[in-house]
């Protein structure tokens, strides 16, 4: 990393914008050759500063909620869809003032709400249903939308196709972190089990879980997928990628508090798994360290565990070529997606700081947090 870390606070997560920029280049070569669409999956990261920069490359938003839809709209303004697994009555009214396109999770929820939809005055909201392929290659259950029983989506078996009059489009999301062989074969899944239905729609929504940005990925095989199905159906394709804007963009910046011998050399962070990264613990897997190596591999090797009072909120195992020693900062990398959006305040810990690196310009906190956001979400 060419940053200069010292002035951070910490912790503190560092997003360098260089990075963003070079990964939304990838993702618009994409929309270029294809015509396709490409949103940005805001559950995945939604560090707003960035917007108006996403909003230059890419076609808009998705959102999973009321606040993400607002979120959205009042930060990027370009075009704002949403898909959740069931909408809240006292919410829908609100979410149609920022949504162009609603993706219904089943065929009770669209017909609940289809009359206020097409009503809405002033502008046209296109509406989808989530379709279940039931095919997919996670293997984490906890991020697989088709294990069995799923929720998600409505499966070849519960699908009305009499109850399609006003539906524009359809929409699976079946991938995660997964390159484009594996959408391959999941689209020929969806195009099985409901290919029949796409020539009537307007688009195609391919979800997320595209690992477009990744060194490896495959991006001629993606665009062969979504020429074959423009070509074929005479529909427009969308893909709302999350991960993919922000992979391998930035850090989380802490310190080393404490070392201490248990029958293991450990070391206690200014930082949680828990709190601040949770998919370490979700996943699970476990993080790099600018200049940390497997355990065993540097002479000094140590457990890393956060300040919270969780037995388990432990990052892992890695060694250094020095000891560690209160003061010591640790650099995390690939920390700007499913990071700032997940955390919580358990055990009154505080969150990481937000930065952002420019060109030109150097670092720049962006947020701090204080008493006042602990305190404001408990009563
Ligand atoms: C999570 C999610 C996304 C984004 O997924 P990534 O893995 O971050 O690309 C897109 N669409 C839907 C419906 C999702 O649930």
């Amino acid at each position: 990393m060419d940053i200069d870390i010292r002035s951070l606070p910490s912790p503190c997560y560092l997003v360098d914008e260089r990075l963003i920029r070079r990964n939304l280049e990838i993702l618009k070569s994409v929309q270029d050759r294809t015509g396709a669409s490409i949103l940005l999956a805001q559950k995945g990261f939604s560090m707003f500063e960035l917007y108006p920069l996403i909003g230059e490359y890419l076609k808009g938003v998705t959102s999973s909620s009321l606040f993400e839809a607002r979120l959205g709209y009042e930060e990027m303004g370009k075009e704002v869809h949403v898909y959740a697994p069931a909408y809240v009555d006292g919410e829908f009214d609100e979410m149609l003032t920022y949504a162009d396109h609603i993706v219904f999770n089943s065929f009770d929820q669209w017909n609940r709400f289809k009359d206020k939809v097409k009503s809405y005055p002033g502008k046209t909201i296109e509406c989808g249903i989530r379709v279940n392929p039931e095919y997919s290659e996670v293997a984490t259950p906890l991020y697989d939308p088709c294990y069995a029983y799923s929720r998600l989506g409505v499966t070849r078996a519960n699908f009305r196709p009499d109850e399609l009059e006003g539906l524009d489009g359809l929409h699976f999301h079946a991938l995660c972190e997964q390159n484009s062989d594996t959408l391959e074969r999941t689209l020929a899944a969806v195009e099985e089990k409901f290919g029949e239905f796409l020539p009537g729609m307007k688009w195609l929504n391919f979800g997320g879980g595209h690992h477009i940005t990744r060194p490896d990925y495959d991006i001629e095989r993606l665009v062969r997928c979504i020429t074959h199905i423009q070509d074929k159906y005479g529909v427009h394709v969308y893909l709302e990628p999350g991960e993919a804007i922000a992979l391998n963009t930035g850090y989380l910046v802490t310190t080393v508090l404490d070392t201490i011998d248990n029958g293991m050399n450990l070391a206690i962070l200014d930082t949680s798994a828990t709190c601040h990264m949770p998919d370490v613990l979700e996943m699970p897997y476990r993080p790099t360290i600018l200049g940390a190596g497997q355990p065993g591999e540097f002479a000094h090797t140590y457990r890393l565990g956060g300040l919270t009072c969780l037995a388990g909120d432990v990052i892992g195992d890695y060694s250094f070529p020095e000891p560690l020693k209160a003061g010591d900062k640790l650099v995390f990398t690939d920390m700007a997606h499913y990071t700032m959006v997940k955390n919580h305040m358990f055990n009154g810990v505080n969150l990481p700081s937000i930065a952002l690196y420019r060109e030109g310009e150097g670092s720049k906190v962006v947020r701090r947090f204080q008493y006042e956001d602990y305190r404001n979400r408990l009563s």
